[in-house]
């Protein structure tokens, strides 16, 4: 019998076939319940509302919204966990459970990741290899050091705060959580943690962890909500730390509400980074970076390299590979492994993208996006360039969030220098050059917490992240991160 023969046309084009993340295995509870004192419990006015996935537009669970006396019961849960248990417990028997939760999120990091993508709109390769890895990494790295605050602090000897009330955004919801809860109940404090309205599962998922790594009750709490729920936290009077990651506008009605009350806290703001590129710079790899610096994530990233900064003698060449890769990106189904950029966050984010768009073109900008079919349901935004645009543009001064790139150029060092620091923002930013002395001198020059020289957006539990300016106050990672949970006696 002969053997059928495989035709195989050479002549066809070399598109990706789909390759669907599987979905089958993920079990959503219709409705969940506010984490307090270790059990799942509605809110106490039945209160709810539903998140849904951006994607699709549908409708994944119904959430419960904590209302002031929620906020309350969870706060005197923490109170009570940190008075009686918490505070008590050796430093080697909290490193323990901190490694029991890093463990188990990464025995379920796949479940972690496709909810992550469901609930929020990132690519599933994103949240499987960064997101989640990560958030576990994070744990890890703080369990390290439960019980070995003594080297960290040679000479002194270190207290916990007591409560923290954590309010995280929607951007990326497991690794946020991670950031605030892993150092917090590292050093021996307790928490109360609010997500984003928007992505509250993965955080009630870990809360589901949190329980099966047998947590005494109370020591973490997750409460969900909106605005409301978060502000209830920040002015709840037993709380005494206050650590939040959002936006500068809501950081700083925080701010004022904490002064004079002696709580302690940290704010993650919002940032505008300058990514700069010199004629010296490996410009294929520069062009991924900048790729990466912008559409990772949707560009819904506080350290995104939003405003890009070109030497002049590269700038048409660097344009023209630049609008090339871009012609390259798959924009869609975010549980499909082959898309670079899935589905914007929300409705809102989304007409706040448009509405910067327009803000552009009015001003005089020149747009540039890819031709890309984008999915009819769901909220869906394509990569975008702006050129000629100046400093006083308003897609060059303001966070948009989004997959939208302002490009300017620059012809000397000192030049650029004096570019990028003119914005109200001091999070993080890119040099790309092969010589160390330039990388050396422009960072140093460049006020921002993080800047990264010939790559971007990497991230480690190890390096302190935070921002000056109106990027916020303190840090968070690192060796850093565990002084702001801690007092130095
Ligand atoms: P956001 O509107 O400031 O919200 C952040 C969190 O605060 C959410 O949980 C939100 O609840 C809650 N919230 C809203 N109003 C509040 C109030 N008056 N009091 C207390 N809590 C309140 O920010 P977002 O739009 O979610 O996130 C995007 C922003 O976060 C961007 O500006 C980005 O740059 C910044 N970000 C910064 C970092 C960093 O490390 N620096 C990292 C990630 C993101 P709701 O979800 O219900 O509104
Ligand atoms: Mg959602």
């Amino acid at each position: 019998m002969g053997q059928a023969k495989t035709k195989i046309n050479f002549d066809s084009d070399w598109s990706y076939d789909p390759a669907p993340q599987a979905t089958d295995f993920i079990k959503l509870q219709e409705r969940y319940g506010l984490y307090i004192d270790g059990k799942f419990k509605p809110s106490e006015n039945g209160r709810s509302f539903h998140t849904i996935n951006p994607a699709t537009e549908e409708k994944l669970a119904e959430v419960s919204e904590a209302s002031e006396k929620d906020v309350n019961r969870a706060v005197r849960s923490a109170k009570e966990a940190y008075e009686k248990v918490w505070s008590k417990i050796s430093p080697k028997e909290r490193g323990k459970y901190v490694y029991r939760i890093a463990r188990l999120i990464q025995e379920r990091a796949r479940e972690f990741a496709v909810i992550e993508t469901m609930d929020g709109g990132k690519p599933i390769r994103e949240s499987r290899d960064i997101d989640i890895p990560l958030a576990a990494a994070h744990f890890f790295y703080y369990a390290g050091w439960a019980d070995k605050l003594d080297y960290a602090f040679p000479g002194r000897k270190t207290k916990p705060l007591g409560v923290a009330g954590q309010i995280i955004p929607w951007n990326f919801p497991l690794l946020m959580a991670a950031w605030k809860i892993a150092p917090a109940i590292a050093t021996g404090n307790t928490v109360v943690l609010k997500p984003a309205e928007t992505t509250p599962l993965t955080a009630l998922k870990l809360a589901e962890v949190i329980q099966e790594a047998d947590l005494p009750p109370g020591v973490v709490n997750i409460i969900t909500g909106a605005g409301e729920t978060g502000s209830h936290l920040v002015n709840h009077p037993k709380v005494n730390k206050i650590a939040f990651t959002g936006s500068t506008e809501v950081g700083k009605i925080i701010q004022k509400s904490l002064a004079g009350t002696g709580k302690s806290y940290t704010l993650e703001l919002g940032g505008k980074a300058a990514n700069i590129i010199f004629e010296d710079a490996a410009i294929d790899q520069a062009v991924e970076g900048i790729i990466n610096g912008i559409f990772f994530n949707q560009g819904h990233v506080c350290c995104a390299g939003s405003r890009l900064f070109v030497q002049e003698s590269i700038a048409d060449e660097l344009l023209r590979k630049l609008q090339d890769r871009m012609a390259t990106l798959i924009v869609g189904d975010p549980l499909d492994k082959n898309s670079d950029i899935g589905a914007i966050n929300s409705k809102d984010q989304l007409e706040k993208i448009k509405f910067f768009e327009k803000i552009g073109v009015k001003e005089g900008g020149s747009i540039y996006q890819p031709d890309c079919t984008l999915p009819k349901k769901g909220f869906w935004y394509p990569p975008t360039l702006f050129t000629d645009v100046s400093q006083s543009h308003r897609v060059v001064q303001e966070e948009i969030f989004g997959p939208v790139l302002a490009i300017q150029t620059f012809r000397t060092v000192d030049e650029v220098i004096q570019k990028a620091n003119n914005t109200p923002y001091g999070l993080s930013g890119g040099v790309w050059t092969e010589k160390g002395s330039k990388y050396f001198k422009v960072t140093k020059a460049i006020r921002a917490g993080v800047i990264w020289a010939n790559t971007f957006n990497k991230f480690d539990p190890a390096s302190p992240f935070g921002g000056y300016k109106e990027s916020g106050v303190g840090r968070e990672g690192g060796i850093s991160g565990l002084s702001a949970y801690v007092e130095l006696v």
